[in-house]
C-alpha cells in the first residue's frame, strides 16, 4: 500500500512530535516551549530556509532584549536596597550602543552565550535578597508567550521576534538564573534546617555546596517547567477571554 503524501507542514509537525514522544522527559520539561518556538509553519519556502528564519527570529529577539533582562535584575537589587556595582551588556548584544543610551550601563566583550550580567555586592544576604533579583526578569515570560502566540496567529513578525526574545530568555535561564535559584533555595533550606536543629553549618565547607547542587538542579528544572506551564495557561486563559481563542487548538 502506498503511503499517503504528506505536505511539508505535516512532515515537520510529525517530526517534532516523533522526537518529543520518543524522549518523554524532554517533552514533559520542554515540549510546550519547543512547540511555541516552532515557527516553521509561519514562513513560506523551502524547509531549510524556514528553519533559518525560525532561528533568526529567536536569535534577534533574545539579543535585542538583553538590556530589559539585565535592567530587571538591577532594578530588583535596587528595590531591595542594594547598590549595583556594574550593569554590563555584551558588545555582541549591542552593548557599545546601549551604554550611550542607558545611564549606568557598561559595554564589555562577552562570549556569545552571555548577553550581560549585573555585579552587586551583598554581604550576608537573605535567601530572598538572592532569589528575587535572580528571578525578576522572568516576569517578562508571560508577556513573551502572549506576544509569540498572538504573533503566530496574526502572522506578525515584530510581535513574533519580541515574543521569541522573552520566551528564549526563559530557556536561557535553565542554565543560568533558575538553576542558580534552585541551588540557592536548597542551600538556604538546608542552612535553615541545620540552624533550627541547633547544628549550624557553613554550607561552603566540606564540599556541602557541591553535594546540594544536585538536588538544586532538580529544583531548578521543576521551577522552570512549572513556571512556563502556568504562565502559558494564564496567557491562554486571557487569550480565550479577550480574543475568544480556543487554546486547545495548535497555535
Ligand atoms: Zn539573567
Amino acid at each position: 500500500m502506498r503511503k499517503p503524501h504528506l505536505g511539508l507542514e505535516e512532515k515537520t509537525a510529525l517530526g517534532t512530535q516523533k522526537f518529543l514522544s520518543r524522549y518523554t522527559t524532554i517533552d514533559y520539561l520542554f515540549g510546550e516551549f519547543i512547540r511555541d518556538l516552532d515557527l516553521t509553519e509561519i514562513f513560506k519556502g523551502k524547509k531549510l530556509r524556514r528553519i533559518d528564519k525560525n532561528v533568526a527570529c529567536i536569535y534577534i529577539g533574545s539579543h535585542l532584549l538583553t538590556p530589559i533582562h539585565e535592567l530587571l535584575h538591577a532594578g530588583a537589587n535596587k528595590l531591595l536596597g542594594y547598590e549595583n556595582q556594574k550593569i554590563v551588556i555584551g558588545n555582541l548584544d549591542g552593548g557599545f550602543l546601549w551604554e550611550k543610551i542607558i545611564p549606568g550601563v557598561t559595554a564589555e566583550n562577552l562570549p556569545l552565550w552571555k548577553g550581560g550580567y549585573v555585579l552587586c555586592h551583598k554581604s550576608s544576604p537573605s535567601l530572598t535578597d538572592i532569589v528575587i533579583p535572580g528571578l525578576a526578569p522572568y516576569i517578562m515570560t508571560p508577556i513573551g508567550i502572549y506576544l509569540l502566540l498572538e504573533g503566530k496567529r496574526r502572522k506578525c513578525i515584530p510581535m513574533i521576534i519580541a515574543g521569541c526574545g522573552f520566551v528564549a530568555y526563559h530557556a536561557d535561564a535553565v542554565f543560568g538564573d533558575i538553576m542558580k535559584a534552585g541551588g540557592d533555595i536548597v542551600i538556604g533550606a538546608a542552612d535553615y534546617c541545620c540552624r533550627i536543629a541547633g547544628h549550624p553549618m557553613n554550607m561552603n565547607e566540606n564540599g556541602l555546596k557541591y553535594i546540594l547542587a544536585i538536588p538544586g538542579v532538580f529544583v531548578g528544572l521543576a521551577l522552570w517547567r512549572y513556571s512556563y506551564h502556568y504562565f502559558r495557561r494564564a496567557v491562554n486563559y486571557i487569550r480565550e477571554k479577550a480574543h475568544g481563542i480556543d487554546s486547545t487548538l495548535p497555535t
